[in-house]
């Protein structure tokens, strides 16, 4: 009835037949005699041609078609004698003996095509607009292929999709949960679930052995760039596993997500543990497509007179190889500052140029002589041409201001390429965080996280320093410097669990007013267990190169956390509020 075929199928093997296709008008060209749209759909682009010569009528008809308007067109497929060689449908083009305006349009704010002129919040207004422009449409459609092959992929591995309930009780990952007041039981609130966590762990108790589910996670975070107030995982979790089951699975997960959707196929993923990679990288999601490697200085840069670096717990640097002639002092300066800014908070930083003939320009030539700085050179591997960045301090800030460095350092020197991947699972993650202003542990994943084996008795026993040092069965998947997934090894045991939740402040009520249902399902057979969460939209944006997970997202919130489009939140009237028990709550917020 509407269409033989899409807009983006017709090849030159097709001339001669009669086809009708239908579509939106991306655009219109008028040449007195002749008119051409282009007609586009998901699939593509088809050139439409209408002679005045042939039909001054529907020459006339076309001709009065705006933007958007939704047309069926009839005609011959014949060969262009312009090609477009930038169009899979280039060859050819409709000679149109019949139209059918479906629906006008009004003219559109912002214009859809590749490059648009729409700002990001009436492209989001207009989310059903932007939504037809190529490359959001890519997204989306790209989005959708990796969450079907997750699918096959899992299924075939034996996995189980199972729903699990959105009202909940609050599940703590450290984020504020959204709450739903609960109309039927008068002053109480469901929490939208941060994620499944709970749930599937019961799943494994239920005797599921292998769960999955590609799954809406609420956080009431603060808005920071690229978060999402709502967002998805594939949340997973397995029965009678370690860690390395884990990881084999997950790590065949994301080989088969690369080889099936983008053709790439990954080698196999390097492991680090955390230590080792906030020594190298200082981060804990290292980007390992390139090196620039920290080297520790300390026993090399202390003892010479230096105060700054004598009194530090670190000194630390990197080698930007190459970069001495390309930084001028001013630009080195602008680096200085850079590195000084609030964000970063470094307090300065020392620089030394290793110049071709075997000479140094520093900023502490004052303090070391080129014999001292020969040795810097070895200690870093440095050449001639390269460029010395460090930096001193208390050992775990310095680390993460010379993270920020290296990566800005790896930006300007184009050392992250589009198209590569570097995959690698950081483990052994510490168990607890102690927080100085609140003197209290937090989990550094969650409070369900289990010990390494070999760390289990202590945690039962040991003291402040000792438990501070705890490694967990915790597990992250990087690429590219971006946190894909975490998981762990859970605890499947009462007394252990409820050591852990005495660990991180909670009494023995609040532990069985939250988890008294987890606690409880551990005394009737819980299997050991663990599992990990991919975070979905964040996989998709890593693996087209993109950085924003918003461009993942068919309807995505705004950096407020709205819905421009169906603009949400939105005050809700007396009635729905008096049914619920909430007007006088929201009066005093309002006072
Ligand atoms: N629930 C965890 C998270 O959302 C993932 C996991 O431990 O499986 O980060």
């Amino acid at each position: 009835m509407y269409r033989t075929h899409n807009c983006g199928e017709l090849r030159m093997q097709h001339v001669g037949q009669e086809v009708k296709l239908s579509g939106w008008v991306q655009t219109s060209r008028d040449f007195g005699g002749m008119t051409f749209l282009d007609l586009r759909d998901r699939y593509g682009i088809t050139q439409l041609v209408f002679n005045m010569e042939d039909d001054a009528a529907l020459c006339e008809k076309a001709r009065k078609l705006g933007r958007e308007f939704v047309i069926s067109a009839t005609g011959l497929v014949r060969e262009r004698s312009a090609k477009n060689p930038n169009r899979p449908t280039g060859d050819i083009e409709i000679q149109v003996t019949k139209l059918d305006v479906l629906n006008a349009s009004k003219v559109p704010p912002f214009t859809i095509e590749d490059d648009t002129d729409g700002g990001d919040d009436l492209r989001m207004k207009y989310r059903y607009l932007d939504l037809r422009r190529t490359p959001v449409q890519k997204n989306v459609i790209f989005r959708s292929q990796v969450g079907i092959e997750t699918r096959k992929y899992l299924a075939g591995e034996g996995f189980l999709e199972i729903e699990t309930p959105n009202l909940i009780k609050s599940t703590p990952e450290g984020a504020r949960d959204f709450v739903v007041p609960s109309r039927l039981n008068p002053g109480q609130f469901y929490a939208l679930p941060q994620s499944p966590q709970t749930f599937k762990q019961i799943l494994m108790v239920a005797g599921m052995d292998k769960y999955f589910q590609i799954v809406k996670c609420f956080r009431d975070e603060d808005l920071r760039a690229d978060r999402q107030p709502e967002f998805t995982q594939i949340d997973c979790e397995m029965a009678f596993v370690t860690r390395e089951d884990i990881l084999n699975t997950f790590e065949g997960l994301t080989k088969h997500l690369f080889k099936t959707v983008l053709g790439t196929e990954l080698p196999d993923f390097p492991r680090m543990s955390y230590d080792e990679a906030m020594t190298r990288y200082g981060s804990d999601k290292p980007d390992t497509r390139f090196g620039m490697e920290f080297c520790e200085l300390n026993d090399v840069a202390q003892g010479k007179g230096f105060g700054v670096f004598d009194s530090a717990e670190l000194v630390v640097g990197i080698c930007a190889a190459g970069q001495a002639d390309n930084y001028s002092n001013k630009d080195l300066n602008e680096l200085t500052e850079w590195m000084k800014r609030p964000q970063i908070g470094a307090k300065g930083l020392v620089w030394v140029k290793v110049n071709a003939d075997g000479t140094f320009k520093s900023t502490v030539g004052k303090f070391y002589s080129d014999e001292d700085l020969n040795v810097w050179v070895k200690k870093f591997n440095a050449s001639p041409g390269d460029l010395l960045l460090i930096l001193s301090g208390e050992a775990e800030k310095t680390r993460k201001q010379l993270n920020e460095l290296r990566l800005e350092m790896g930006r300007r020197m184009g050392l992250m390429k589009p198209g590569e991947f570097k995959p690698l699972w950081v483990v052994n993650f510490p168990l607890l965080e102690w927080d100085e202003d609140s003197q209290r542990f937090f989990a550094m994943h969650h409070p369900f996280t289990s010990p390494l084996p070999e760390d289990a008795e202590k945690m039962m026993s040991g003291d402040h320093e000792t438990l501070k040092n705890l490694r967990a069965n915790a597990y992250d998947l990087v690429i590219n410097g971006v946190e894909i997934g975490g998981g762990s090894i859970r605890i499947h045991d009462r007394a252990l669990q409820e050591k852990n939740f005495k660990l991180l402040g909670f009494t023995q009520e609040q532990a069985e007013n939250q988890f008294g249902f987890l606690l409880g399902a551990f005394e009737y057979g819980a299997p050991p267990h663990g599992g990990i969460a991919f975070g979905f939209d964040r996989l998709c944006a890593v693996m087209r190169g993109q950085t924003s997970i918003r461009d993942f997202i068919a309807f995505p919130k705004n950096n407020m956390g709205r819905d421009m489009m169906i603009d949400a939140p939105s005050a809700i009237d007396d009635v729905q509020l008096n049914e619920l028990f909430l007007k006088v709550q929201t009066e005093k917020i309002k006072m």
